[in-house]
């Protein structure tokens, strides 16, 4: 067995979708070579743009910040980090140790942001509270509205996530089995809000599957939190993984499938189902929302907060 990019007979890897075998250094190229193809194919980045990495400490956003760090140090763009501590015990500390390291190490503008002190509650208290919406609920919105408050306040024009190509397919299923349409047009390698407030959020890595992540990590011997959250089984997408991934045994190329599938209908589905935004408020923080109160509100005063 050799590599099959420069013939070196230390294989680390074999891409199951192609056969083709590779080395540790050629598999590092070609895993930054794909997220570069991938924001140059996608026009995810411009020239001057100050970019917010979402950074949990995990192998995705250690690997967008990585890849990122490349354009930073030739001058094109600038990058500050966020780190959201959601209040997991036992779990979330570490990502954000490992966050604030590489933070230094690069000596990029970094913020911690905790949901205690935001709102005042940790997502550990809010799952011990009854008829909880579930864990991935909370987080997911909390999350969002703290990363679109800190890149305000950072003058970040862009927010970059460390979605890999099994999250993006996971999203597509998902929203594709629950029926939400509404979602399912917000997927995407750059996603635009109607609502000028929030700030374009761009997914450098949605086309690398997430293994090849892990082992770019390992074989860079870059630090990351490699344990999962310890919520993240009792949700919906963690059954849908599961699904994809039996799938893929023996049929390897079906999430790049999915992709392609997914990327050549999304501008038609979103001019078909085109909704009118009311470019409102939201009463009690101000936040951009087409309803009353937006959707981080409205679980607060639920939960009496
Ligand atoms: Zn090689
Ligand atoms: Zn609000």
């Amino acid at each position: 067995m050799q590599c099959s990019k420069c013939g070196n007979p230390k294989v680390i890897y074999k891409r199951e979708q192609s056969g083709q075998l590779l080395c540790k250094e050629c598999f590092i190229e070609s895993i930054e070579k794909k997220a570069i193809k991938t924001i140059k194919k996608e026009k995810l980045l411009d020239k001057g743009d100050k970019v917010l990495v979402a950074l949990s400490g995990g192998k995705d956003s250690v690997t967008t910040l990585e890849v990122l760090d490349s354009f930073r140090k030739r001058n094109i763009i600038d990058i500050c980090a966020v780190t959201v501590d959601e209040g997991i015990a036992n779990y979330r500390q570490d990502g954000v140790d490992i966050a604030i390291r590489h933070a230094q190490r690069l000596g990029i503008e970094h913020k911690v942001v905790s949901l205690k002190q935001e709102y005042g509650i940790t997502l550990d208290e809010i799952m011990q509270r009854e008829n909880h919406k579930g864990s991935c609920t909370y987080c997911g919105v909390f999350r969002r509205t703290i990363i679109n408050k800190a890149a305000r306040e950072m003058g970040a024009t862009k927010i970059a996530t460390g979605h890999n190509l099994d999250d993006e397919v996971q999203g597509i299923m998902m929203n594709y089995l629950e029926g939400n349409t509404d979602n399912l047009t917000k997927l995407g390698a750059k996603t635009e809000s109607q609502a000028e407030e929030f700030t374009v959020k761009i997914k450098p890595l949605r086309e690398i599957p997430e293994r090849e992540i892990g082992l770019y990590v390992v074989a860079k011997d870059l630090e990351v939190h490699f344990d999962s959250c310890p919520y993240a089984m009792q949700s919906f997408r963690g059954e849908v993984s599961e699904v994809i991934n039996q799938l893929s045994e023996k049929h390897p190329t079906i999430k790049y499938s999915t992709l392609r599938g997914y990327d050549k209908i999304k501008n038609i589905l979103k001019e078909e189902l085109k909704k009118d935004y009311a470019h409102g408020r939201c009463k009690r923080c101000g936040e951009p929302s087409s309803n009353e109160l937006c959707k981080a509100c409205s679980f607060l005063e639920e939960l009496g907060l």
